[in-house]
């Protein structure tokens, strides 16, 4: 995996988990703002997603690793973003698969997981680089959780 710092989400949680992925995937941005993005082509995104909490549930984790990348990597990964019309409407809505959605999306993907669990951690950050040059990051906002 890529070494990368990662922006800090400050908190008062005593638990922060962070989990990378790396999601290879396929989308097009069709808004004539888009450029050539408007052709399809594939990225190799890098996620990383922010957990914290102050309870750890009964085997002792804030969330399982394992069950996040199947949310998120599993949902993704050699995909085309834009046919998932469950995230992206690219018809009703501007919810094309940007990078700035994409984080969104993964965020509330991660955050409806989170809800349903008895120590109810809270996702604080989705960070998602698209390119080696550019990246997103998605928070909630404060009040919002
Ligand atoms: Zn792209």
């Amino acid at each position: 995996m890529l070494q990368q710092i990662y922006p800090q989400v400050p908190h008062h949680f005593q638990y922060e988990l962070n989990k990378d992925m790396q999601i290879a995937a396929a989308h097009f941005i069709p808004h004539e703002a888009a450029g050539k993005c408007a052709n399809i082509h594939g990225h190799t995104y890098f996620v990383n997603i922010t957990v914290a909490g102050d309870e750890l549930d009964d085997s002792g984790f804030l969330v399982n690793f394992q069950h996040l990348k199947k949310l998120v990597h599993d949902k993704f990964d050699h995909t085309l973003m834009n046919d998932h019309k469950d995230m992206f409407n690219d018809e009703n809505s501007n919810d094309f698969p940007t990078t700035e959605v994409v984080a969104r999306k993964i965020w509330e993907i991660v955050q409806n997981y989170l809800d349903t669990l008895p120590n109810q951690p809270k996702c604080l950050q989705v960070f998602v680089r698209e390119t080696p040059t550019s990246y997103v990051v998605y928070r909630p906002k404060a009040g919002k959780q």
